[in-house]
This record gives C-alpha cells, structure tokens and sequence, in this order.
C-alpha cells in the first residue's frame, strides 16, 4: 500500500516568524548556564544500585593472563557486530568483553515496562535475510531485540570467550612486545595484539544533580536499572502489581519515559511525570508483520530498506521515490514528495531546503494539535505540547501517553519554569514552591551521550605510544583516519559516531565499520604485521576533508531547545577560550553515506593498507 503524506495544515496558515519567537523564548526558559554539569554520575552518588546488574548474578571467575589476537570492549550492538565481522573474516581468537552479565548492551540494562524500539524493526534488527528471521512487529519489543542479539552471539560463537561482568579499568599500549596490555576489574591481564573500542553511546545512565537527592527515604532507581522487585511484573510481563498501593514520580519526558508512563499511570495509585521539555509524540501504528507482505520480499530486501530510510531522514527522496518506512521519522520528506509530485520539484537546493523549513513548522505544528484532540485537562493539553523545531529532540510514538493524562491517578507537573525539579526532601520532590510525597521516584533521565569522553567510557587510564592519552589527544576534536584509527594509538580501533559516514540505521553504521576494522585486523594477521598505526599526514589530510565538507548544522544546533542533540546547549569554547570545533554527535561525513562507502570499499579493493604505517618488528 501506497503511504500516504499526513494531514499538516497548510503552509498560509502557519506563522513561522511567531513560531520561530516562541521557539526562541523556550530555549532561553529552558537553557541552563551549568549545561553539562547539571548532571552527576550515577555510579559515584549511588554506587550500590547503579554498579548492581539488577538481571544476572555475578559468577566468580579466576582471572585470565592471556596473549589475544583482539580484544572488543563491548557486547551491545556495535561490539557484536564488531565481533561478527571479525569472525566472518576469519579472526577467531576474539573476545567481547563487557560489564553486563549478557551480550545486549542497551538492550541488556533497559528492561523498563513498556520498552520497544522506536526505529522500524525491518530495518534496525540488523542481517535479518542472512538470520533468516522476521520481527513480530513494525517496532519490537525489548525482548525481542535482546533475544536476538544473544541468538546472533550464539550463531557466531562469540559466546566461547566472551568475558561478562568485567569492567576494562586501564590499558596502555606496549612498544616492547607491540599489544595492549588490558586490565579489568577481575584481576585480568589480556595482551591484546588490538583492541576493538565499542563502548557504545547510551552506557552510563546521567542524573540530575537535584539538591537534597540523598535526603529522599523512599525508593529510587534509573529505568535502566528497573527494579521489579519493588513494582511487581517482570521485563516480559510489566504487570506492575506491586506499585498499586505507592505514590510514583517519574523525572523525565524523553523517549524513555514516553514508553514507562503509560504502564505507571495504569498500575501506581498515583503517577507524578516531572517534564521539562515535552516531546513530540505521534500515533505508533505499531502493526504486526504481515506474512503476505513477507512473501513479496526479494533478497536484498532489508539493505533496500535500509537505504530507503537514510533517503527518508538524512538524504533526500528522488522524484518517483516511495516512503518504504512511514512513520513520524520519514513525515517530514514524505509529504514534501508528495507536493513535489503535485506542484513541481524545487529548481536549486535552496528551493529544497526552504521547503523543507516550512514543512518542518507545519509538521510541528500538527504534532501540537494532536495534543488537543486527546488530553481533556485543556492545562495539561497545554503544556504538553513541544515549541522547536522537529529533530532538536528525537521524535516519538506512542498510543498509550497522552491518554494517561487522563486518567484521574496521573498529574503533570510543569517544572520548565525551574529548570528542573527544584528539591528533593525526605519525603519526596518539591516542584513549583509545592512539596509532593511519594514512595517511589524513578529517573528517566537519560543517558551521558556528549559529557566528557573518561567520563563516558569509565575507563581511568587509556595510553597509547609513548603515554599519549587518548582523552588528552581528542580533547579539542577527534583526530582519526576514517574514523575508525587515531596517530599514537597503534592496533586501536573505534566503532560509533567519531568522524566518517554515518547510516541513519545506527547498526548498519557499526555493521559496516565493523567490516572495515576486520579488513584491517585479517590483513595485518595474515602479513605478519604486529602493529598499524595512521601516518601523520594521512591523518591530516582526511580530518581536513571531514571538515571541510561538513554540512554545517551549527545554527540548527544553536537555535535547539537544550537536549543531548546539542550538549544541552552548552558554549561551545575550547581551552583556549576560542570557539571549539566539538562535534557532539561526532562529525558526520558531508558527502554521504554512500560517498563514504564507496571509499571504504575503494581503498580496501587496493589492498594497500594506504595512509598505515605497517610495523613487522
Ligand atoms: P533523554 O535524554 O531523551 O530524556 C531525559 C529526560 O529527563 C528529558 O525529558 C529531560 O528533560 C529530563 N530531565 C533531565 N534532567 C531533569 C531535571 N533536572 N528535571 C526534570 N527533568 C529532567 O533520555 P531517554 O532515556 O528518554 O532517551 C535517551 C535515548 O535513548 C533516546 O534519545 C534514544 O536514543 C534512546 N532510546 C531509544 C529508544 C528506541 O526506541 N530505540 C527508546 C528509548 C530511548 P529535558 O528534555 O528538558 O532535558
């Protein structure tokens, strides 16, 4: 079936000068001078409940003393996947390792009621042709994500030495025997001869530094660290029994929680949902999969997809294009096909864009009305309804979120004006001059996406040759060549968002790194080489390409109501007091994905190792 442009209004009846004004006065409501350190780690206030794993007991282990072909911190997708494509390349002597007690990595710690992606499963699950699976749905389950990821560990046998519950605390690069000397929490010392950095992008759980937090004597917990002991149900059947005699707040209004409150708000005899910001939250339409439509597909069905949905969102859609995805990610580019088709494509990319900006605007102001024709508290109905521009938060979908407001156990409370929840107290949370009791407060808070690199990564002491840190060396910019390798930091490797092409499907982005990497790792192998490092102008030479054809989103960025999209609005100043060249969400590369690709492929068809210093010694 043909999907369908939404129903906005019409571009004459939006008034995008006021709209921008009132845009601009929230961000000002809402920026906070401190930006980032508003925030504290969970793990240093409340060691006890966030260094827990709430899911699988610790097992003792004795400690390994090893020499290993590759080490890969990390066992969420980009780890896995990293392992996967070594395992394809024929790298077997791998191990994952990873503080969770399972592969699974967001998808192991989130287990909070209600948890699904938002992303479409046909292309966020990745490899579903060569797994010969199908999600049970457009958007799936937690579950069925995590069984997944453990059915894919399993079918590439990165199970054998994977190494769970163990923190990596330092390693250093030795010149002397050319490996990384690894260490972990375990009291092991792996001589990896690389290291595969997939430390993933929402591991720490980020907690706002609400004064009096430690006074509060009821229960508290992160909803990445959900406790079912305390609500009753389970992560696969969220009955959330136990919380029917408590009074529950929950701090937050972000993707997370728009997916929590609606199964709080059915079962807590009274909810509490703290917002600051609202979001934007759009009908789900979560359908089943139909298994007349899975007949239809073809082999490379999924990559298809998968590269119909970065046209969608990040590129653009050519005349003649269908919207294979159609939900609140692809609307904006939908409906502009949809009057391209009608009236005329746009003559010059200006044209485009221009376009594009009032659709953004009328988009928004769509998801605005929305509000109105479900929550009947005309206050509540009010303040729920978000003031920015599209994509300066991540868009939601729910059918269960704004009708918890209408229920009559659930209140919204407003804490824009304060910039936050103002105080914490023994007994509960003081919001607008007013102080509420509750047993329970729960933090949807998020995670630390853009905070300082040590403080996400945890790993106290990262030394690459001669002692170079590499926190010291990035703290101005990422220097790397593709990406994926940095000068100084010999065998070391990176998958995530640092300076090359960037899928709008984040597992084809590691998926495809992952490949890359494993190229690399299997030729140095099979060539004797022991160690692979950029060469200096190498390096240069791409950071400078990176840069200089940046799309260059800065005023977006800058016009954005506070979210981890823009370091929360944070200055953006480097040491020296000069404006810094920081990416927060790393620097995407402006050609395109494709262009990106195409390189990769082109320089690994010439099988030169090009821009590497090889070392055999
Ligand atoms: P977010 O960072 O998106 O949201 C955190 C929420 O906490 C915001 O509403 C924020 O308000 C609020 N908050 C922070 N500090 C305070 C304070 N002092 N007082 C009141 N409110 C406060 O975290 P989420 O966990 O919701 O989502 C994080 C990411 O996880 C998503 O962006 C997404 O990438 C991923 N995710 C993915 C899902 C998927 O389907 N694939 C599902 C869920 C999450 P404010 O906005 O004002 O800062």
């Amino acid at each position: 079936m043909k999907c369908k442009a939404t129903n906005v209004p019409p571009a004459g009846e939006v008034d995008i000068p006021a709209l921008r004004e009132k845009y601009r006065q929230q961000r000002e409501i809402r920026v906070r001078p401190e930006g980032q350190k508003q925030y504290v780690r969970p793990a240093e206030e409340f060691s006890e409940s966030y260094e827990a794993d709430p899911h699988t007991p610790v097992k003792p282990r004795d400690s390994i003393f090893e020499d290993l072909d590759v080490a890969v911190l990390g066992g969420g997708w980009s780890g896995l996947l990293a392992g996967v494509q070594l395992k394809k390349a024929g790298v077997a002597n791998v191990r994952n390792i990873d503080h969770a007690g399972d592969f699974g990595g967001v998808w192991y710690w989130n287990r909070y009621p209600g948890i699904q992606c938002d992303n479409d499963a046909y292309c966020y699950l990745p490899m579903l042709e060569e797994m010969g699976f199908m999600p049970s749905k457009k958007f799936s389950d937690g579950f069925e994500i995590y069984d997944y990821i453990r059915s894919i560990a399993d079918r590439f046998g990165l199970y054998e030495k994977a190494l769970f519950h163990t923190l990596v605390s330092g390693m250093k690069w030795d010149e002397s025997i050319k490996r990384w000397r690894v260490k972990t929490n375990r009291g092991d010392e792996i001589r990896a001869r690389f290291v595969v950095m997939a430390n993933g992008l929402l591991n720490i759980p980020k907690l706002p530094g609400i004064p009096g937090i430690h006074e509060f004597k009821g229960k508290m917990f992160h909803t990445a660290r959900w406790d079912y002991e305390f609500t009753g149900g389970s992560y696969r059947s969220p009955e959330l029994s136990k919380l029917a005699d408590k009074r529950v707040a929950i701090i937050g209004t972000g993707a997370t929680a728009i997916q929590a409150v609606p199964y709080l708000g059915r079962f807590a005899k009274q909810l509490y949902v703290l917002q600051r910001t609202p979001s934007t939250v759009d009908e789900r339409r979560n359908t089943p999969t139909d298994p007349e439509w899975v007949k239809t597909l073809k082999p490379g069905w999924q990559k298809e997809r998968q590269a119909n949905f970065q046209r969608a969102t990040i590129d653009t859609f050519a005349p003649g294009d269908q919207d294979l995805i159609c939900d609140i990610w692809t609307e904006i580019n939908r409906n502009l096909v949809a009057e391209f088709e009608a009236g005329g494509w746009p003559t010059s990319p200006e044209e485009f864009m221009a376009r594009r900006d009032v659709m953004d605007y009328r988009v928004m102001e769509r998801l605005r009305n929305r509000v109105d024709t479900i929550v009947k508290d005309k206050g509540t109905a009010a303040a729920l309804k978000p003031w920015y521009r599209f994509l300066c938060k991540r868009p939601c979908s729910n059918d269960d979120f704004y009708t918890t407001f209408n229920r009559p156990n659930v209140k919204l409370i407003d804490v824009s004006a304060t910039q936050g929840v103002e105080c914490m107290t023994e007994k509960g949370f003081v919001a607008n001059g007013q102080e509420y009791e509750i047993d329970c407060m729960i933090f949807a808070s998020g995670f630390e996406v853009t905070s300082d690199l040590d403080r996400r990564w945890g790993i106290d002491v990262i030394e690459g040759r001669d002692g170079l840190s590499i926190y010291k060396n990035w703290s101005d910019g990422y220097e790397t060549l593709h990406g994926m390798m940095s000068r100084g930091f010999p065998n070391q490797f990176f998958v995530g968002f640092y300076q090359g092409g960037f899928n709008a499907t984040t597992t084809e982005t590691f998926n495809r790194q992952g490949q890359h990497i494993a190229y690399i790792i299997k030729e140095a192998l099979s060539r004797g080489v022991k160690s692979v490092e950029p060469r200096q102008d190498a390096q240069d030479a791409w950071v400078k390409h990176v840069r200089e054809t940046a799309f260059d989103i800065s005023q977006f960025q800058r016009e954005c109501t506070p979210s981890y999209f823009n370091n929360e609005g944070e200055a953006q100043v480097d040491s020296e007091g000069g404006q810094k060249l920081r990416w927060y969400l790393g620097e995407s590369y402006g050609p395109g994905w494709d262009a990106f690709q195409k390189l990769m492929q082109e320089w690994r068809d010439k099988g030169e190792l090009e821009g590497l210093i090889l070392g055999k010694d």
